[in-house]
């Protein structure tokens, strides 16, 4: 079947519980930030311009498992900024798990190798030395880490073992080029890479999870689902960004750059979004077939935002992952206080105007799954989707031309002006990704007029 049948039984006995005991809202997935701290600073990321991201600010271990025990959500997803950088991340996903939730670290990637290795040093015996040996031969550890390996681990802390019951969740936005100049950092898809390849190799669940601009070439990202199929991973979340106020004034003050030319409208998502029912043919894609006809233009939701509540160090944010009205102190004191009616988009009207363009998994997933806006047949669709055949790995994914350029790594406009002035960046095929149409703009470089405008304003800033 399409998902692990253990995981779809937990979700599905939640919901029948709550339809039965009739609650009108209940919690699907935690979005859990114990905190901000990043080591990367993503265009359009919302929440290290929202929030502190001083490492002083972050939540207590025992805030953060009794927020999950509070919610009661199956799934808790833990995010932030990075939350490999939170101290005691450990005893974090070894706590939700003994709570018998399903637990999906969402990372950047940059430190998933240094957790997998402390796992390999806790559980070192000889027996572990073909393991060993082959991620040697993959150049995915070095001599000098094999060594601290085989020392064994000095302390008793837990460590992130594989499990059936979580994923690694690794944001990548695009091939080679395009992630590293979203993330603002060269050599971040590299590591990304090879973090998987090597979590695929111990037998850790990995999904990728990635969030679409309107410079985003969605060829390139059929081109992604294929690469990393071919690397065996369990699974892919995608979504429409959503513009941040405070990513949009960051865009304007840092990059000098127009909301507008980055984030999508509603009628663009629609366009990005028309192969995405063939996507869920081709690669097992997270998220309800509902929610996926909606991405596609084919039908109309409203979003269920308290079914994907965010606790984070202020409290729990309402009303949405995405908009910031308040925090609250309880999940039911805001499922109480919160009045959801003035909130989300009904019959394509928004009654917000910071909802009109929103389309985001974490707002509208959760309605396909709760069957909020049922249609007739979509019972049918669900078993089908649900309980069909996993698509195979696409190995012939491994052609893909992942490492497709120089990524440079300092920002949209200095991405942008680097590339189009330095030599080695046209002979490594960077000029292929400018000649892109205008439809399929690679990482807002894309089309030609763009690109001109971009030069002009990098010309008159450096004036
Ligand atoms: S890795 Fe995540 S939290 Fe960090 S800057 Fe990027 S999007 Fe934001
Ligand atoms: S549409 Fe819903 S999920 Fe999106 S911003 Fe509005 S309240 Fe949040």
């Amino acid at each position: 079947m399409r998902f692990p049948l253990a995981l779809t039984a937990k979700i599905a006995r939640h919901i029948v519980k709550h339809k039965m005991l009739r609650t009108p809202k209940f919690a699907m997935v935690l979005q859990l930030e114990p905190l901000h701290t990043c080591n990367l600073t993503c265009t359009g990321c919302g929440r290290i311009r929202e929030y502190s991201t001083n490492l002083k600010d972050m939540m207590s271990l025992e805030d953060c498992l009794a927020s999950a025990v509070e919610c009661d959500a199956p799934m808790v997803s833990i995010c932030g900024g990075e939350p490999l950088i939170y101290p005691k991340i450990e005893e974090l996903i070894d706590g939700i798990l003994k709570q018998g939730r399903i637990v999906y670290i969402c990372t950047n990637g940059m430190f998933m190798r240094k957790k997998m290795r402390d796992y390999l040093a806790s559980i070192y015996n000889a027996s572990q030395e073909p393991t060993l040996a082959k991620l040697l031969s993959e150049k995915l550890i070095t001599d000098k880490e094999a060594e601290a390996i085989r020392k064994g681990k000095s302390d008793n802390r837990p460590v992130i073992r594989p499990s059936k019951w979580s994923y690694w969740n690794v944001h990548i936005d695009g091939l080679e080029f395009t992630h590293d100049l979203i993330v603002e950092r060269e050599g971040v898809f590299k590591e990304c890479v090879e973090a998987v390849k090597m979590a695929k190799l111990l037998g850790y669940q990995v999904a990728t999870n990635t969030t679409v601009y309107k410079e985003t070439d969605m060829k390139e990202v059929e081109q992604m689902f294929e690469y990393f199929s071919a690397l065996d991973v369990d699974g892919h979340t995608i979504s429409p960004g959503y513009e941040y106020d405070a990513a949009k004034k960051d865009m304007v003050k840092r990059l000098n750059k127009q909301p507008e030319d980055f984030f999508l409208t509603r009628k663009m998502t629609r366009e990005k979004f028309a192969k995405i029912e063939e996507w869920g043919e081709r690669f097992t894609i997270f998220g309800t077939i509902q929610y996926q006809e909606f991405l596609a233009g084919k039908r109309e939701m409203t979003c269920t935002p308290w079914a994907i509540p965010t606790r984070n160090i202020r409290g729990w944010k309402a009303p949405c992952y995405l908009m910031t009205d308040g925090h609250y102190g309880g999940y039911h004191e805001m499922l109480e206080k919160v009045d959801w009616d003035k909130y989300g988009v009904v019959d394509g009207v928004a009654r917000d105007a910071r909802c009109e363009n929103c389309m985001v998994h974490c707002g509208y997933d959760p309605s396909g799954a709760l069957g909020t806006h049922y249609q007739r047949g979509d019972n049918w669709k669900n078993i089908k989707y649900n309980f069909g055949a996993k698509p195979k790995p696409y190995y012939a994914g491994r052609e893909v031309k992942a490492f497709n350029g120089v990524s440079i790594g300092k920002g949209h406009l200095a991405e942008a002006k680097a590339a189009i002035n330095s030599p080695r960046a046209a002979m490594n095929g960077t000029q292929a990704v400018f000649a892109q149409p205008a439809e399929s703009g690679s990482c807002g470089t894309g089309d030609t007029t763009q690109r001109d405008e971009l030069l002009a304003k990098i010309n008159k800033k450096d004036a």
